[in-house]
Parts: structure tokens; C-alpha cells; sequence
């Protein structure tokens, strides 16, 4: 599942967004980009080739960071909205989008 699909369906289990959350409750009632995202079923694939270990720059304060971190900064620092933050996910993910055959599709052979 790529990291911005996951962290909508996330957003859906979670509706409240949280900011600089590192307690632990134990009722989840919010959730940060980053912990929506685990939410929503995101399998992280390890430290070569995952999008949460690439290298960017923070679209808001150019501080250059893996994506993981700039997750954070976008949702603690700049409180940018977590589809907000997913949207910028998608524009440097670079895993490949899924397809899907809707039901009823007629497929060529
Ligand atoms: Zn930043």
C-alpha cells in the first residue's frame, strides 16, 4: 500500500488529528500523520528503498530530512493537515500506484 493511501484510511480510524504526540494512551483517540499512516496498514519495507527513508527537503522550511522526519515537521511544526500531508506524500512517492480492475471490467485476453 503506498505511505499516502494508507495514512487516509488512517484519518478515517482516527479523525482527530494529534500533534507532537509521543505519550502513549491506552485508548488511541487522535493520531499524527506519521502513526495514521501505521494505522491504515502502511508495512514499512525496511531501511533501503522505503519512501519513509528517502532523503527530501521540508517543503515549508527546506530543512533537508528523511521523509519520516519531514512527516513530522509538517504535522508538529508547520500543522499542516494530515491529507494535507498525504497529498504531499503522493508527489514524491514513488511507488508504483496499484491498479485496480473494477468489478464488471472486461478484461482482453
Ligand atoms: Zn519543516
Amino acid at each position: 500500500m503506498r505511505l499516502g493511501d494508507a495514512m487516509r484510511l488512517g484519518i478515517m480510524i482516527h479523525p482527530r488529528q494529534a500533534f507532537n504526540a509521543s505519550v502513549r494512551y491506552s485508548e488511541v483517540v487522535a493520531s499524527c500523520a506519521l502513526s495514521a499512516a501505521g494505522y491504515g496498514g502502511y508495512s514499512y519495507r525496511g531501511a533501503i528503498g522505503d519512501t519513509l527513508d528517502r532523503h527530501m527537503r521540508c517543503p515549508v522550511c527546506n530543512g533537508p530530512q528523511t521523509v519520516r522526519f519531514i512527516i513530522m515537521c509538517l504535522n508538529d511544526t508547520h500543522r499542516w493537515s494530515r491529507e494535507k500531508i498525504a497529498d504531499w506524500v503522493d508527489t514524491i512517492d514513488e511507488t508504483p500506484k496499484e491498479s485496480v480492475i473494477e468489478e464488471g471490467e472486461l478484461v482482453a485476453v
